[in-house]
């Protein structure tokens, strides 16, 4: 990747994909846009009237809708293209209707030559992202899922209203499936460089553990009932993606749980699936190794067991 040029390639112009390339727009971080979609009138619309907002936008972005050539010199493809996940309906149901769907898509991508980075959205994200490392070929550290970032964020939004906190002070991750088997370590949740867990021993603020388990609930189930409430959610995912791409672009190494693929981390390996991982122009540049305790480890466990047993069960 030239260090100037910050070439994005979205594959998916619909709720999501478009949350991302507003977002986008009203941030300096990529300066070129292509909207791919298999409605090719959809993105052409949404390229115009993305355009029409470049006035009185932060960015200097060019935007058009554009077909696969045009990965060959672009440094992120983002997919969000996909079925979207009905009421009641788990994500790893979207499994295989979405698993044909990216055939279509990432053999073009490859074709056209493109050497950067993947990025994917489309659920369920950790099958999906792994889906598209097989398709591909392209080394882990370039095959990124948006994982449980989004989850990640709407923890530590939950416990900075608990504490009264504003959440850039709060430092804590969901990780493993993003899904129902995801989980919060909360031995690793943190206000500033203070343990969350030691606050609840201290009941400071009348702080309990049983909130905190709440809250471990109330993230896991917020995508059901914004959907319920809704039909989809698509705003913070649409940022989470933006936060991932300008880690990538700016070479930030910055920790966000994306979703990756564990090398022995944790004892997992063979599975994609959301850990706090270092990012920058690179794509992965090592997937951090938390002193988890022993439960946790079990839980996480029971994740990548969960995301194993579906991945098999794929007709890729
Ligand atoms: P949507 O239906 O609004 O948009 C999907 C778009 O994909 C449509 O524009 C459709 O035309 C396009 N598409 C379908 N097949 C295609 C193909 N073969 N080639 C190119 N484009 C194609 O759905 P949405 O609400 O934007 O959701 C998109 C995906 O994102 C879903 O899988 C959803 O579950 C997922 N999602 C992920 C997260 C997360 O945290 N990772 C959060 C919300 C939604």
């Amino acid at each position: 990747m030239e260090r100037d040029q910050r070439k994005v390639v979205l594959v998916g112009t619909g709720m999501v994909g478009m949350s991302y390339a507003y977002a986008l727009l009203n941030q300096p971080v990529c300066n070129e846009l292509i909207l791919i979609d298999i409605d090719r009138k959809k993105a052409q619309g949404e390229a115009m009237d993305l355009n029409h907002g470049l006035p009185f936008a932060q960015s200097h972005m060019k935007i058009r809708a554009g077909d696969y050539d045009e990965c060959a010199d672009a440094d992120l493809v983002v997919i969000c293209a996909g079925v979207a996940q009905k009421p009641g309906e788990s994500r790893l149901d979207l499994l295989q209707r979405n698993a044909d769907v990216l055939r279509e898509i990432v053999q073009p991508i490859v074709a056209s030559g493109f050497q950067g980075i993947f990025l994917a959205a489309t659920n369920p994200v950790d099958i999906i992202t792994h889906i598209i490392r097989d398709l591909s070929g392209f080394p882990p550290e370039r095959v990124i899922g948006s994982g449980t970032t989004l989850d990640s964020a709407r923890l530590r939004y939950m416990i900075g209203e608990y504490f009264h906190i504003d959440p850039r002070g709060v430092h804590a991750y969901v990780v493993g499936e993003h899904g129902d088997s995801e989980f919060v370590p909360w031995s690793q949740a943190l206000i500033a460089t203070k343990s969350v867990l030691e606050l609840c021993e201290e009941a400071v603020g009348g702080c309990q553990f049983c909130d905190l388990q709440a809250i471990g609930e109330q993230v896991r189930t917020s995508a059901q009932k914004i959907i319920e409430a809704k039909k989809a959610t698509y705003y913070g995912i649409g940022m989470a993606l933006v936060r991932i791409t300008k880690a990538i672009f700016d070479d930030e190494n910055s920790i966000l749980t994306v979703s990756v693929l564990a090398d022995g981390q944790y004892g997992l390996r063979d599975v994609y699936l959301g850990l706090p991982a270092i990012l920058n122009r690179g794509g992965v540049r090592s997937i951090l190794n938390l002193n988890l305790l022993d439960e946790e480890l079990e839980q996480l466990a029971q994740s990548a067991k969960t995301l194993k047993e579906f991945y098999a069960q794929l007709k890729i």
